[in-house]
């Protein structure tokens, strides 16, 4: 039975690397018809950011994503926050002591601040641990007296000496960490929270998780989740382990952080984020114009592919292709041109009627409310090769809602006569409704011939009396969707 799990920390807006792991957790529950959970990582009260958690759940939602166990969808296995399982860690911690893997530490923060200052690269461990007050350096009756007097203290766990942890990655393959290089963890602190280390072996255990899809960040603190693991005596029912690749920079230099997309001028969020604190906002992916199945579409693509050449897949194309085994060992390079890429290939081969409210939404964004579907469906049509981001849907079709207030003539002007007045007067006396672009157009160019003009010299003056510039779709076309009586009083105002 697959059970797989996005375990974020609510800790601010969610990286489009976060955004990854939720999907391939997703792909790979849907594929199997498992169970795709959202447990909140928040033991850490210093690190919890207020609305993070909401934002994650909307984000998600946003990317079609929606699991079936979560903190708003109970299911059998809750609660889904770490912060209301509080009770149930301190008996494992209870447990690894007894049974001789953890020990208590006492060492208050000034005294590991001043070794950290005396040793450099100080870590608690194998090396070090006797130079500490612990459990393991003091007498048992010490540590009963500073336990009976409510001494502060965590509970670390002692790593093995000379072993060496070795397990299966289904992406890496086999792969082994030295106990005497790794540290003694803590696994629950003095406020009896657990840390990350202890809850997240505690919870997919109790969760029954098959699978952990995680970044390669956490790679090297999987030998001692496996530890715990053993040490626990839950070796049977450990998950698999799926570290996936980094996201790399779009240099390759080095792991894609908040501050690249800052720099470089691009989004690594999905959503705006709004820290509550500063009151900055970070621009996300979704208010910059992104399609959610572009979104989605470009994430799978980072550390994944079919093994084809095919690059444009839906979610429920991607579910049903899915493996593990084709998921790349080697960091994934972020190319923002590819991300829009992605999104125009979306938006071209959306249709009209799909794309209507994606494009209300971006008027109604920018104050302006569009009422008539048909025509806004038509203008849709005639634009949406030209749009790389939604946003471009404003920008590329506000000539078909209001008249355009100047003219860019001046390539025109110099070259204006009276005759081609003339021309105009007369073309405004042949529009009428019903007729298509096609046939516009023949009597265009019939007119033209009558007044002597080459077509050509006439069309880029119609093209800017309808849209006000040098852009946009076939000039008739225009004509026809914006209807007779918009096209003439148009022409009318351009040539009085
Ligand atoms: N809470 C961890 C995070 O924020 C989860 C890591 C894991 O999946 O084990 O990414």
């Amino acid at each position: 039975k697959v059970r797989v799990r996005f375990a974020p920390s609510p800790t601010g807006g969610l990286h489009l690397g976060g955004v990854r792991t939720a999907l391939f957790n997703y792909l790979f529950a849907k594929k199997h018809n498992g169970t795709f959970i959202l447990r909140i990582e928040d033991t850490d009260q210093t690190r919890f950011v207020e609305g993070a958690e909401e934002y994650i759940v909307s984000c998600l939602k946003w990317c079609g994503m929606v699991p079936d166990e979560s903190p708003e969808q109970e299911g059998n296995f809750g609660p889904y926050r770490q912060s209301e399982r509080k009770a149930t860690y301190k008996q494992y911690a209870d447990q690894l002591i007894a049974d001789g893997y953890a020990y208590y530490a006492f060492d208050t923060p000034e005294e590991l601040d001043a070794k950290r200052k005396q040793i450099p690269n100080f870590t608690y461990g194998l090396a070090t641990r006797g130079d500490m007050r612990n459990s393991l350096t003091l007498s048992e009756a010490e540590v009963d007296a500073l336990l009976a007097s409510n001494t502060p203290h965590v509970v670390r766990i002692k790593m093995p000496e000379n072993e060496v942890v070795s397990f299966t990655d289904l992406i890496r393959g086999h792969v082994s960490f030295e106990t005497n290089l790794v540290d003694d963890k803590v696994l629950l602190k003095a406020d009896g929270m657990p840390t990350y280390h202890l809850a997240v072996v505690a919870d997919d255990k109790a969760m029954e998780i098959s699978h952990v899809f995680r970044g390669e960040e956490w790679l090297p603190s999987a030998p001692i989740h496996i530890l715990l693991w053993r040490y626990l005596g839950w070796d049977d029912e450990m998950p698999q382990w799926v570290h996936l690749p980094l996201i790399l920079k779009p240099d390759g230099n080095g792991k894609l952080s908040k501050r690249d997309g800052d720099r470089l001028g691009f989004p690594v969020y999905a959503q705006n984020w709004t820290d509550p604190k500063t009151g900055d906002l970070t621009k996300g992916f979704k208010e910059l114009g992104f399609m959610p199945e572009a979104f989605v579409n470009l994430l799978a693509m980072l550390g994944w592919n079919d093994g084809t050449d095919q690059e444009i897949f839906a979610l429920n194309e991607l579910i049903e292709k899915f493996s593990i085994e084709r998921i790349s060992k080697a960091g994934a390079k972020f190319d923002f041109e590819k991300a829009k890429w992605y999104n125009h290939e979306w938006i071209k081969h959306t249709t009209s009627k799909v794309l209507l409210p994606f494009v209300k939404e971006e008027f109604k964004a920018q104050g302006t409310v569009l009422n008539d579907d048909n025509y806004l469906e038509r203008v849709v049509d005639l634009i949406k090769d030209r749009c790389t981001l939604l946003t471009d849907f404003v920008t590329q079709s506000i000539y078909f809602f209001t008249a355009p207030e100047g003219y860019d003539l001046d390539a025109v002007k110099p070259k204006w006569t009276a005759e081609k007045t003339a021309f105009f007067e007369s073309y405004a006396l042949e529009l009428k409704d019903g007729l298509t672009g096609i046939e516009l157009e023949e009597k265009f160019k019939l007119l033209a011939a009558a007044h002597n003009f080459k077509p050509g010299e006439l069309m880029l003056p119609f093209r800017i009396m309808l849209v006000g510039g040098k852009f946009g779709p076939g000039v008739f076309d225009i004509a026809v969707a914006l209807g007779a009586d918009e096209t003439l009083k148009r022409i009318q105002k351009a040539i009085a």
